[in-house]
């Protein structure tokens, strides 16, 4: 695999970061991951505007410019030969060669690494046809939630708690009401009507939501964004999950209860297919 650190184009075995980077010691770092379909990116420009609010919101400098950051992702993409699969891109304030917690001084470089991941198949994947189970755990990350950075370690153990259940992923829950999944955000639906949690610092901005509940929206389809309970969740018709990694995935089961008939609702899959067909329509 070729990818990208600071400026250069490696194997990955020569790729090289500095023990001092503040994402390795402080996970003072933010991400992105697009998805590529027909070897095409996904909602580039979505990723490229919300990277730019992340590095903005930790007054990190920008590494680049949005066209360059898009030469890059299209190189990777020809270099690595991915027809179907993801981008991931990761800025971290860099490193002054010492560990501090105060921030390094404006001549300290950030440092941006860009790798791809083949998945061939990611669009017709055997998960998303038998869809997924979650579990409900408390959610105790930090309070900046719509800043994406690399602090992924509860999201990690959630979906560790998940598979030990038996389960595929986990919702969170704050103050008794879904935040989201661990790495997706959340929807139920009852009566023909889309239920999912407004935007705010609780929950990650997804892009893929965006572009779902515009989808949605065109579609006629009903949509109240408001905080809601597992329970309701639990009681619903159907409900599934939004990431750029895994488009629209149903959920079919959640903490144990069934939804409809245990497979996959017909809201949901309309979603994933209108998604699906908009994405490689406007991929760049
Ligand atoms: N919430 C969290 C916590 C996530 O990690 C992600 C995916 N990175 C999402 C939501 C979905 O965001 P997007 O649609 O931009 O991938």
């Amino acid at each position: 695999r070729t990818v990208y650190v600071n400026g250069e184009y490696l194997p990955e075995t020569e790729a090289k970061v500095s023990i001092f980077d503040r994402g390795f010691l402080f996970a003072d770092a933010v991400y992105e991951v697009t998805s590529v379909l027909d070897g095409k990116l996904i909602d580039f420009e979505g990723h490229a505007v919300r990277l730019e609010r992340s590095l903005n919101e930790l007054e990190m400098k920008s590494p680049c410019t949005k066209d360059e950051l898009l030469e890059i992702h299209r190189k990777l993409v020809e270099l690595n030969g991915i027809e179907e699969g993801l981008v991931y891109l990761q800025v971290s304030r860099g490193s002054d060669g010492d560990r501090d917690f105060v921030f390094p001084g404006e001549d300290t470089e950030p440092s941006l690494v860009l790798f791809t991941q083949n998945k061939p198949g990611l669009a017709n994947s055997p998960a998303a046809q038998k869809g997924a189970k979650v579990i409900s755990i408390e959610d105790i990350r930090w309070g900046r939630r719509d800043i994406k950075t690399v602090q992924l370690l509860y999201p990690s153990m959630g979906k560790m708690m998940a598979k030990k259940a038996g389960c595929d992923d986990a919702w969170m829950i704050q103050d008794g009401y879904v935040t989201e999944g661990t790495s997706n955000n959340a929807y139920y639906v009852k009566d023909g009507k889309i239920i999912t949690r407004p935007l705010s610092n609780d929950i990650l901005h997804g892009i893929t939501r965006k572009a779902v509940l515009r989808l949605a929206e065109e579609a006629q389809m009903q949509i109240e964004e408001r905080l809601f309970t597992i329970d309701e969740a639990k009681e619903a018709d159907e409900a599934f999950t939004t990431s750029a990694s895994a488009f629209v995935m149903p959920v079919v089961e959640i903490d144990g209860a069934t939804l409809g008939d245990g497979t996959p609702g017909p809201i949901a899959k309309r979603l994933r297919e209108i998604y699906l067909e908009e994405s490689r329509n406007s991929a760049i």
